[in-house]
């Protein structure tokens, strides 16, 4: 019986690509040239006579038989997976389809199948990909997200939710313009994107759940559709408030006076300077406090001090917004009247003066300082070049108030 199930069915049989044995009871009768070549035979008897759990993984090896009794039956089994070994040990997955067969009298069954090992193996890859993917998303502190063409977030991961408050699922299916306060400035990164492929710390503000607005810098590149069409934008943003904080906490400090709050020296005439360079007129007032040795030798250096703040508060108050005021050093200080011709210079510098003049200042033990200021005022001219120019000029102007009596402006 054996000897006629076990003869070759056929040459087309041999030239077949797809793998093909036939089994007579649980033994391979027949294996054809493709076959042996999967299972790495090195002679047709590696395979052919040997049981087939020689070839089977114990896990399916009940799930074949059965099927083997079902084909036999006459039943035909649709393709399914199964893990097997080559005569090499070497595992494979198989995508295996079987039918029966009368040969000769004799039930035999006819299988065939298909090296599904590289699909399997890829799958598994993909599977460690995806996961590999879910994990950093997971435990990403920045936000990695992705729109579509329309400007819809269609991705964002769940680190969102620490950042901007809100859960991813709140967010996709959202326009990303939505969170930001301005929706030019999305619109501004956009089009960055659109004409350099791609974008590098574009800075960007946001807008928290509870209202609050980040400092964010984001980083993305535009994506593509196969066509070529633009298609969307994919990337990451991070939340830099408390960088972009301690930068204007670090800039205050290098540009502000410790005592007043106001420009310090290098500040403000860093802005003169800059604003020298740019040729629209200007006019400067030097302000001095008159006989302010005598606050500190009546009343101690901390009222010195106090008088000062309060001074430079008084002026704060009383100079337009667009005027740029700072301390020089000691009691000397300069404001800066951008776009302010002599005349009206003129006019400003004696309201600051009789404002001084007109409020007292309270020191902390129930003493009053009468406080006045001699301002030398001076307009810009189109040959200046450095600071020097205007203010030495505008010395010569406060030292003619000192010289006339204080307490009053001079240009
Ligand atoms: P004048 O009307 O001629 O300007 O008289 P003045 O006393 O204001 O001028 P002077 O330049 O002789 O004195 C300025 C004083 O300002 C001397 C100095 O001790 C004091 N001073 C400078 N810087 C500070 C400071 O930061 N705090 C205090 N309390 N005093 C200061
Ligand atoms: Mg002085
Ligand atoms: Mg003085």
């Amino acid at each position: 019986m054996a000897d006629a199930a076990s003869q070759p069915t056929g040459e087309w049989i041999d030239q077949l690509p797809a793998c093909v044995v036939m089994l007579v009871g649980d033994t391979v009768r027949y294996a054809n040239p493709a076959a042996l070549r999967l299972l790495q035979a090195r002679e047709p008897c590696d395979v052919i006579g040997r049981k087939v759990d020689a070839f089977i993984h114990p896990l399916d090896l009940h799930r074949v038989l059965a099927r083997l009794r079902h084909a036999e039956g006459g039943g035909i089994n649709p393709v399914t997976e199964i893990r097997a070994y080559a005569c090499s040990g070497q595992p494979l997955m198989l995508a295996m389809s079987s039918a029966t067969l009368q040969v000769k009298g004799q039930t035999a069954v006819l299988a065939s199948f298909l090296d599904m090992t590289e699909r399997a193996a890829m799958e598994q890859r993909l599977r460690q990909t995806d996961e590999d993917f879910q994990r950093m998303m997971n435990t990403m502190q920045d936000v990695f997200y992705r729109t579509d063409a329309l400007g819809i977030t269609r991705y964002v991961c769940p680190a969102v939710k620490h950042v901007l408050g809100y859960t991813a699922e709140e967010i996709i299916g959202l326009p990303a313009a939505a969170f930001y306060p301005d929706p030019s400035e999305r619109d501004a990164l956009v089009a960055a994107i659109r004409k350099q492929g791609a974008v590098h710390d574009f800075p960007g503000r946001m807008r928290r759940k509870d209202g609050v607005i980040i400092d964010i810098s984001i980083s993305t590149r535009a994506l593509r559709d196969e066509r070529g069409q633009y298609a969307g934008v994919e990337g990451i943003w991070r939340d830099i408030s408390e960088r972009k904080a301690l930068e204007r906490r670090l800039e205050h400090l290098a540009t502000r006076d410790s005592l007043t709050g106001i420009h310090n020296r290098h500040s403000i005439l860093g802005i003169l300077e800059r604003l020298l360079q740019r040729k629209a007129p200007l006019s400067v007032l030097l302000l001095d406090l008159d006989h302010f040795k005598q606050v500190n030798d009546g009343f101690g250096h901390a009222a010195g001090d106090r008088v000062l703040g309060r001074f430079a508060e008084i002026i704060e108050s009383e100079k337009r917004s667009r005027d740029f005021f700072g301390r020089l050093g000691g009691e000397e200080f300069l404001l800066i009247l951008d776009g302010t011709d002599e005349a009206e210079a003129q006019s400003i510098a004696e309201r600051l003066r009789a404002a001084v003049c007109a409020r007292p200042i309270a020191l902390p033990g129930g003493a009053v300082v009468a406080l006045t200021v001699s301002i030398g005022m001076a307009p810009s001219r189109a040959d200046d070049v450095r600071t020097a120019d205007v203010l030495v000029r505008a010395d010569r102007a406060l030292y003619c108030a000192k010289a006339t009596g204080r307490n009053r402006v001079c240009a």
